[in-house]
């Protein structure tokens, strides 16, 4: 059996430079986006999609905004345990593939590295999953350089023998 989940996230950008800028696990040069934890929209679109692939809930059911232990939490650790709970429920991950919607900062010299890393955290290879970046030509707030947005789909299969 295999299985599809889709995960989308949006954060906008922290006023003041305190911030670092993460996404896919990977400290970009830049303003940081605002957020509970550390705002990576690549990990937390990543997380929901797995998630959401084997109906098990989302990354507000499992690590909740109110809980203390993720404040400024690297969602990179989020992601690594929300694989756990996949692997748990019987599924392999098959492939992921993320679109991150960014006007700036330029995300092309930063995309093996995110690969690397997100296949670290899933336990897979980087050749399974797939990170493109694309500005929004200009068009609303992520557009407006505003916020920055991830759209990720997820593919399972069942490891468990019907
Ligand atoms: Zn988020």
């Amino acid at each position: 059996m295999i299985r599809v989940g889709m995960g989308y996230d949006v954060h906008p950008f922290a006023d003041g430079g305190e911030r670092p800028l993460v996404l896919g696990g990977v400290t970009i040069d830049g303003r940081g986006l605002a957020g509970h934890s550390d705002a990576d929209a690549v990990c937390h679109a990543v997380t929901d999609a797995i998630l959401g692939a084997s109906a098990s809930g989302d990354i507000g059911r499992h690590f909740p905004d109110t809980d203390p232990e993720w404040q400024d939490a690297d969602s990179i650790e989020l992601l690594r345990r929300a694989a756990i709970v996949v692997r748990n429920a019987g599924y392999a991950i098959v492939n992921v593939d993320v679109t991150v919607i960014a006007q700036r900062p330029k995300l092309s010299p930063h995309v093996e590295a995110m690969q690397r890393r997100l296949a670290h955290a899933l336990g897979i290879v980087p050749g399974q999953i797939s990170v493109k970046g694309k500005t929004n030509e200009g068009v609303d707030s992520m557009g407006a350089g505003e916020s920055i947005a991830a759209h990720a789909v997820a593919l399972l299969a069942s490891v468990l023998s019907q």
